[in-house]
């Protein structure tokens, strides 16, 4: 059988592996990015017609990449945040010029995200993207890593001297390389589409927590909105099977009237949510990002920004092994770097999108008090407020590099 070689193999061209590829190209690296799943394909399931909340440093990733006009001409901005807990009197609001920035966020649909990327990458030379093709296995030495790559009529091996999982969260790539993780089922699925809002949405992203669970409400082009709404998964089944018109009215009586009348709904979708958390980012030449180390709920829309802040610590940390002309990318300081840089930042967000699935899923009287006060005191006392911001503009902690807008080279 024959064996190409590579630097780097990334295993999964989501929206991370994708974005690890464009964030290494630079350093001249021998690169291929294997997926199973063809962009344009219906059951692609990285870009798909989900939306995504980028942060500011996400923003200053693919700024640094030189990617932003593009996305951002595809992107609306998020200007303010309003947070609401229906039946409750407690509500925040996070502004972007108390803030001192543009927007909060921006908001882009992953199907066009997938497409700014992916072109991007087909002018990268020294990147291979070998697609249709599934990692089926993975054997380690202490000088490389061999895998193999499984397409409909062959199967390829590949040798390298770091192989990366952006498999996802269940990702097949981190069990290969005999890494445990942990799995939380949190018994809620999110039902995602699109609709056309009575009023302008005037760049406002809401966030609702009801009994049922949290709806997001994002603003996107064109005046309409995306929805993600949380619900028990027999709940979830009985609003899909519903008109357009009878979900819509559903959605309506759960969000209420600020956005005025709902109509024009698009297509709907759903995704099972847990937690995942790998039990460890590296084993030998192998090592995490993405979904593949730590998979969110979507409640704080920060599963994508923080497998972006991995991205950059990771290309950032391969970047300097490199800067002396000898070095090797899956060098093990040059891992354990990534590992200890990217320990803080990683849980710090699944505690808290975690305590924020448990705080506002709850019925238990004393933390719905709790969760009151929270809310107030959380919009009373602007150092807290700010402190958030920060957090989830992923603008916390020591920053590498792309994160900050600088490029690598
Ligand atoms: C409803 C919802 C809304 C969200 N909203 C936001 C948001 O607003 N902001 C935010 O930051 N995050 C958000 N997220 C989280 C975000 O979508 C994920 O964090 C992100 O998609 C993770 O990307 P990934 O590339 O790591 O994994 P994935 O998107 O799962 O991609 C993994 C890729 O690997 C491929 N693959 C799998 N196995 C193999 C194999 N053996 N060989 C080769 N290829 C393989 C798959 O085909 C896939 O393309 C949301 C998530 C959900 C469910």
């Amino acid at each position: 059988m024959r064996t190409d070689e590579y630097d780097i193999v990334i295993a999964g061209g989501g929206m991370i592996g994708i974005s690890l590829a464009l964030a290494l190209a630079p350093l001249g690296q021998r690169i291929a990015v294997v997926e199973a799943i063809e962009r344009s394909a219906p059951l692609q399931p990285s870009f798909d017609d989900r939306s995504t909340a980028l942060s500011r440093s996400s923003q200053r990733t693919f700024e640094a990449l030189g990617l932003w006009p593009a996305i951002r001409a595809a992107s609306t901005a998020i200007r303010h945040i309003h947070v609401s807990d229906r039946g409750r009197f407690g509500f925040s609001h996070i502004d972007a010029a108390e803030q001192n920035v543009e927007a909060l966020g921006y908001v882009v649909i992953n199907r066009v995200l997938g497409t700014v990327l992916n072109d991007a990458l087909l002018a990268a030379d020294n990147v291979d993207v070998i697609c249709p093709a599934r990692i089926s296995r993975v054997q380690t030495t202490e000088r490389s890593v061999t895998v193999s790559a499984d397409s409909n009529d062959d199967v390829r091996q590949l040798q390298c001297r770091l192989l990366v999982a952006a498999d996802g969260a269940n990702s097949g790539v981190r069990e290969m390389l005999g890494i445990g993780a942990q799995h939380v089922d949190y018994g809620q699925h999110a039902v995602i589409g699109n609709l056309q809002p009575g009023q302008p949405h005037n760049n406002i992203a809401y966030e609702r927590f009801t009994n049922d669970g949290p709806i997001a409400i994002l603003p996107t082009a064109d005046d309409r909105v995306t929805f993600v709404w949380t619900l028990q998964p027999e709940r979830a089944d009985n609003v899909l099977s519903l008109s357009d018109e009878e979900f819509t009215e559903q959605l309506q009586q759960a969000f209420g009237f600020r956005l005025g009348r709902f109509s024009k709904m698009g297509k709907r979708a759903r995704y099972p949510l847990s937690l995942s958390k790998a039990n460890s980012l590296v084993v030998g030449r192998g090592v995490l990002v993405g979904n593949a180390a730590h998979g969110l709920h979507p409640v704080a829309a920060q599963g994508f920004n923080l497998g972006l802040r991995d991205v950059a610590s990771l290309a950032d940390c391969i970047a300097d092994a490199l800067a002396d002309g000898a070095g090797d990318p899956g060098d093990a300081t040059v891992l354990e770097r990534y590992a200890e840089w990217r320990r803080a930042d990683q849980k710090k967000l699944v505690h808290f999108t975690d305590g924020l699935v448990r705080l506002f899923g709850s019925r238990r009287r004393s933390l719905r008090l709790l969760r009151d006060v929270g809310m107030l005191g959380f919009d009373l006392v602007p150092g807290v407020r700010r402190l958030f911001a920060r957090h989830t503009m992923g603008l916390a902690g020591e920053l590498p590099r792309l994160s900050r807008g600088v490029p690598l080279k």
